[in-house]
């Protein structure tokens, strides 16, 4: 199977003509056309790239013009297209189920549109099998996001101001009752900034969302020692992980130019995650290392465990894991999509091993120095 694919793993970027090719297809081809979703095909073997005519005009093309995968790939708008490209070869490369959303400036002067790009390898992979899939034009879709991301920013951030000014009030309140040695304000008091802190996190997930789907998370860069923020967030944290034993197996003084808010949101994120995902009692393990000039940090769970085609839309904002025992645990699907925005905004990665019933192992990498 790997002979169709060159030694980097590249699509080779040859086209051909979709119709004379498949004329089985030709019936599902103008059902689709109907709905303006065009089809893709790929020779698995020759890597021949067929695109339906309804694929060539959602990319700009005439429909009787050549179309060969790089010309496709030339009108994904540039800051987009290595993303992209890379998206639909390790797709093509490891076997895996595909799906990547992306722009193009299809044709000059008019506004770019977005396109979702969904595919697969027929089973079983074999000298015959084709890698082949639906694309859409989904700009309306990213429009109605975009406006309600707005929305959902405007009033995340309208939610916050108060309720930052309830968590220090609440804090107030604590140390004079600890003053005044009165255990019930206390206990009482502790349960409100618990409840507190839980909506300030949602708030703020709810904001860089918005902030993220905007194409805006903006870095506020600093130094500091990111063995310091895990301590700290192990600390922050414990009101929702204490149910958790958690080990931490520490990398010594590190010292990384990053934004630190962001990053403790990450960590927070994956932190409650382990917790949330996976059975009380059962243990937590947060392990730093340097390795050359990165620091990896992963954080592993005895819980659920992931199912492979799970793993590669996790990413996705708003994904969610549909099964019996994550249908009880409540979430927005955000987190994980932020985790990886911040990361990759900082230039590291992430990602996650897992296996459904074995626990997972979420990782990320951050550039030193
Ligand atoms: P949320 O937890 O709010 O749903 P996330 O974006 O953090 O959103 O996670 C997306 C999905 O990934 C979750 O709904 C869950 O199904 C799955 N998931 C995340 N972390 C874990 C984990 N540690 N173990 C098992 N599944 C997980």
């Amino acid at each position: 199977m790997t002979k169709n694919v060159d030694g980097n793993g590249r699509i080779p970027k040859n086209g051909a003509d979709f119709t004379e090719q498949f004329p089985a297809l030709d019936l599902a081809e103008v059902a689709l056309e109907g709905a303006n979703v065009g089809i893709w095909i790929m020779d698995s073997v020759s890597g021949k790239f067929f695109p339906s005519q309804r694929t060539k005009a959602l990319f700009g093309f005439l429909p009787d013009s050549d179309m060969s995968f790089g010309d496709a790939m030339l009108k994904v708008v540039e800051k987009h297209r290595k993303t992209a490209t890379e998206a639909i070869e390790n797709a093509f490369r490891k076997q895996r189920a595909l799906y990547v959303e992306f722009p193009v400036a299809a044709l000059p002067d008019h506004p770019q549109r977005w396109l979702s790009v969904t595919g697969g390898f027929s089973s079983p992979v074999d000298r015959n099998s084709y890698f082949s899939g639906i694309i859409m034009d989904i700009t309306e879709q990213k429009q109605t996001d975009l406006r309600r991301s707005k929305f959902i920013g405007m009033v995340s951030h309208e939610l916050k101001t108060p309720l930052t000014a309830l968590k220090g009030y609440v804090q107030l309140l604590n140390n004079w009752a600890k003053k005044q040695k009165d255990n019930f304000t206390i206990g009482a008091l502790s349960k409100v900034e618990k409840q507190v802190k839980k909506m300030l996190n949602m708030i703020n997930s709810l904001l860089n969302l918005s902030g993220a789907e905007a194409g805006k998370i903006h870095l506020k860069k600093e130094t500091f020692r990111l063995d310091e923020l895990i301590a700290e967030v192990v600390e922050e944290t414990l009101f929702i992980t204490s149910t958790h034993p958690i080990a931490i197996i520490p990398c010594g003084s590190v010292t990384i130019y990053a934004d630190k808010e962001k990053l403790e949101q990450v960590l927070v994120n994956l932190l409650s995650n382990a917790a949330k995902y996976s059975e009380k009692a059962s243990g937590i393990e947060m392990i730093c290392a340097v390795q050359d000039s990165q620091v990896e940090i992963s954080i592993r769970d005895q819980g659920l465990g992931i199912a492979a085609e799970d793993i590669q839309k996790l990413f996705l904002p708003h994904y969610r894991v549909q099964s019996k025992e994550t249908e009880k645990i409540a979430g927005f699907g955000i987190g994980l999509y932020l985790c990886a925005e911040i990361i990759k905004r900082h230039n590291g990665k992430i990602w996650v091993e897992s296996e459904p019933g074995k626990g997972s192992t979420f990782k990320f990498t951050l550039p030193l120095g």
